[in-house]
C-alpha cells in the first residue's frame, strides 16, 4: 500500500491555481483553505458539484487576493551559502565551502562544494539523503518494533518518487522519500508509522487504523500537516 502525495483532481481553478475539492462524510458545511499555492474547499460527502462552484464563485476575489500577497512574500529560499536547511525539526545552515568533497555535516552547518545551481541542487540532496537514511531507518525499526511486527520489516530504503511519500510491499520493504527529511520530525514519524503498519495490514481499514491511532493519537494532525505543506518540502 503506498501513501499518496496530494494529486490535485479537479475542475475548478482561481488565480491560475487548481483547487483541491476533499469532501469527507464527517463534515457538515463547506469550507476554504488557501495556503501558498494551493486551494482547497472542504465539503460533505454529497455535496453537488454545482454548489461547490457557486462557493468558489463568491469568494474567488477573497482568494486571489490572498493568494497574490503569498505570492508576494514567499519566493523560494535559493541554495546559495547561508541558506536554511531544515532537517527533521532543526534548521542547519547551508555552507558553500571550497576544498569540500563530500557534502558534511559539522554542527549546525552543512558543507557542500561550489558549484552551478543544479550541481548544488545535487550536493544537497545527496546530504539529505545521507543523513536521511540512518534517521528514518531507526524510526521505522522503533515503530516496528511497538507494533510487534519487527521480524516482518525486511529493508527499508529512500525514495524519489513523484507522487507518493512512502511504500511498504507485502515483503516488508519500506521506502521513504527524502524530502521527509525537511519536514518536521513527527510529520515524518507519521509516514514512517503509516508504512509500518502496513507491514501489519497491507490495506487502510479500520483495524489497520487502529494500530496507528493506538501509537500516534494525534496522527490526524500530522497527515494534516503533510496535506497541506508537503509541497513546501521540495528543494528551492
Ligand atoms: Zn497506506
Amino acid at each position: 500500500m503506498t501513501l499518496q502525495r496530494p494529486r490535485p483532481r479537479s475542475q475548478w481553478t482561481v488565480g491560475g491555481v487548481l483547487v483541491t475539492v476533499r469532501r469527507s462524510a464527517r463534515r457538515r458545511t463547506l469550507s476554504l483553505n488557501v495556503s501558498p499555492g494551493t486551494v482547497t474547499v472542504h465539503a460533505p460527502a454529497r455535496t453537488p458539484d454545482a454548489l461547490i462552484s457557486s462557493f468558489l464563485e463568491a469568494r474567488r476575489g477573497w482568494v486571489e487576493r490572498h493568494l497574490t500577497a503569498y505570492a508576494a512574500r514567499t519566493v523560494p529560499s535559493p541554495l546559495v551559502d547561508g541558506a536554511a536547511l531544515p532537517f527533521l525539526g532543526e534548521t542547519l545552515t547551508l555552507r558553500v565551502t571550497p576544498g569540500t568533497r563530500t557534502p558534511t555535516r559539522s554542527g549546525s552547518e552543512v558543507h557542500i562544494p561550489p558549484g552551478d545551481p543544479d550541481a548544488t541542487r545535487r550536493a544537497v540532496e545527496r546530504w539529505y539523503r545521507l543523513a536521511a537514511l540512518p534517521e528514518l531507518r531507526a524510526l521505522t525499526e522503533g515503530y516496528a518494533d511497538a507494533l510487534g511486527a519487527r521480524d516482518r520489516l525486511r529493508r527499508v530504503s529512500l525514495s524519489g518518487a513523484r507522487t507518493r511519500w512512502g511504500s511498504c510491499t507485502a515483503q516488508g520493504d519500506i521506502r521513504l522519500h527524502w524530502l521527509l527529511a525537511r519536514a518536521p520530525r513527527e510529520v515524518a514519524a507519521y509516514v514512517v508509522l503509516h508504512e509500518a503498519a502496513h507491514l501489519l495490514e497491507l490495506n487502510h481499514s479500520p483495524r489497520y487504523w487502529a494500530h496507528i491511532a493506538r501509537l500516534m493519537p494525534d496522527h490526524a494532525t500530522r497527515r494534516a500537516w503533510l496535506r497541506d505543506h508537503g509541497h513546501t518540502l521540495a528543494l528551492g
